[in-house]
């Protein structure tokens, strides 16, 4: 039977409350109906909003996941509800498709702290070591590097290298947390996630103090005394599946706002504890924007295709690891 708004609804009722609903539905409905239509699919980040992540989407999960079924997409048209660089990831890997981001200023503070110019003079200061880029960069930053790597396999990308030292690019304290997990010395950069760098100790230990026996979940994005005082660093994907395998009774996710709700939806019987920095790049994207989106075809990725064909080749040795 094909979705409808009104039956979506059950889905979602412990995180949208029942009066905000209706400025949902008609969105909802006509993006089922566009997603039909157009041969569609709607790829969402763990950060989406959850009327979009668990009512529109049809592949959810981290940039790691995104770009993997990414490769897979069938459809004629593929919509990234995410920002900027993942819907690069996906027209990289999947050129043939139509791939749309409903809004062309959903961008990164990391991806927006490295340019191409930045990492040649890099190698030039560090001849023969291997670049390492974050795919939360741009194509063409991923054109000048030797391999890209997420959150979720930075250390595994590092040591599949098999060399003494990496350059680790471009952010600061993924780079610092992984160094702390690896023989491999690890040369960083200085950008940072604006989300995740505005969390502090004090935070952890006051919500710890406010919610006794709370379990902390860190995304490796937060700086390394952050996750220090956490139970457990992890991608989103590593937190969601730790909230899964260990129900913990009370749980904070110290990550973006919509992370805690998508999971909650999942987990009723596991208390969340909801920190709250909102991405504003992710938050960009909206039903109302997807929506136009489809009934407009805007706003197509292209990339160059010399910058494409060296940017895939960082993405398919990450993806081989
Ligand atoms: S949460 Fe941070 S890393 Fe993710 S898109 Fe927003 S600014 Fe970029």
């Amino acid at each position: 039977m094909t979705p409808s708004a009104a039956s979506l609804y059950d889905r979602v009722q412990r995180v949208i409350p029942a009066i905000e609903w209706p400025v949902f539905s008609d969105d909802i409905d006509a993006i089922l109906k566009l997603k039909r239509e157009r041969n569609a699919v709607i790829l969402a980040h763990n950060y989406q909003t959850p009327e979009i992540f668990h009512c529109v989407a049809d592949i959810v999960g981290d940039s790691l996941a995104l770009a993997r079924k990414a490769m897979e997409v069938e459809a004629d048209v593929i919509v990234l509800a995410g920002v900027h660089f993942m819907a690069e990831t996906a027209k990289l890997l999947n050129p043939a498709k139509t791939v749309l981001i409903p809004d062309m200023r959903a961008g990164c503070s990391l991806a927006d702290s490295i340019t191409p110019h930045d990492i040649r003079l890099l190698r030039q200061r560090y001849p023969g070591v291997p670049v390492v880029t974050y795919v939360n960069t741009s194509a063409a930053v991923k054109a000048e590097s030797d391999i890209c790597c997420t959150s979720g396999n930075a250390k595994a990308v590092v040591e599949s290298l098999g060399v003494p030292r990496v350059l680790m690019l471009p952010d600061e304290y993924l780079a610092q947390n992984i160094a702390k997990q690896t023989d491999v010395e690890i040369i960083a950069w200085k950008g940072h996630c604006e989300v995740h760098e505005r969390f502090t100790p004090e935070d952890i230990r006051e919500m710890r103090a406010a919610h006794p026996g709370v379990t902390v979940l860190a995304h490796p994005e937060c700086p390394p005394e952050v996750v220090a005082e956490a139970d457990f660093a992890g991608s989103t994907a590593a937190m969601s599946d730790y909230v899964g395998t260990k129900k913990p009774s009370r749980v904070v996710l110290v990550t973006e706002c919509s992370m805690s709700d998508n999971v909650a939806v999942e987990h009723p019987d596991v208390e969340f504890i909801r920190p709250c920095n909102l991405c504003p790049h992710m938050k960009r994207i909206t039903l109302g924007n997807i929506r136009s989106a489809l009934e407009r075809n805007e706003h197509a990725v292209t990339i160059d295709p010399a910058v494409a064909a060296r940017a895939r080749l960082a993405v398919e040795r990450m993806l081989a690891v």
